[in-house]
């Protein structure tokens, strides 16, 4: 079976490097999949998920946020602001943050209402990421 080579790597480390059947990727004008032999591609990324299907079927879901991706030859590179891999969510991470952002939102003020937005948009994303990863465990037991 055809497959891809898929890096991802943020400004602090590289999150993934794999072969991979597929990954759909948050682009800023919307979701899009790539498969092999996809033509030539750059494009912004958001804040959302990551879905990647391994090698051997397994699906992968990583919460990114920013960046963006280049598609050549059978490579996928991903340049993220953040991405983390659905087993390294720290869900108690996530809900503090939650909360932080919920406060800077009721202090009031339009930097911070719109700071705090931003931040929020990331951490719900990261909980929504871990839920699917518990779906799809769900499905294949
Ligand atoms: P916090 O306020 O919880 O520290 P933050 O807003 O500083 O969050 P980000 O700027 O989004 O977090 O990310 C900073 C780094 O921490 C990135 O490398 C990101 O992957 C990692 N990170 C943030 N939140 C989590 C989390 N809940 N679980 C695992 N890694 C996380």
């Amino acid at each position: 079976m055809a497959t891809l080579h898929l890096e991802i790597v943020t400004p602090d480390r590289v999150v993934l490097d794999t072969r991979v059947r597929s990954v759909r990727l948050p682009g800023t004008m919307g979701s899009f999949g790539v498969l092999p032999n996809h033509a030539p591609l750059i494009a912004s990324l958001t804040t959302g998920a990551i879905k990647v299907e391994h090698d051997n079927g397994d699906i992968e879901y990583i919460a990114a946020s920013g960046g963006f991706a280049d598609v050549r030859d059978n490579r996928v590179t991903v340049i993220a602001d953040t991405a983390e891999r659905s087993a390294d969510i720290d869900l108690a991470r996530v809900r503090a943050a939650i909360e932080r952002a919920q406060a800077q939102l009721a202090e009031g003020g339009a930097e911070a209402y719109t700071q705090a937005q931003e931040t929020l948009r990331r951490y719900m994303n990261r909980l929504k990421v871990a839920q699917q990863q518990e779906e799809e465990a769900a499905r294949r037991h």
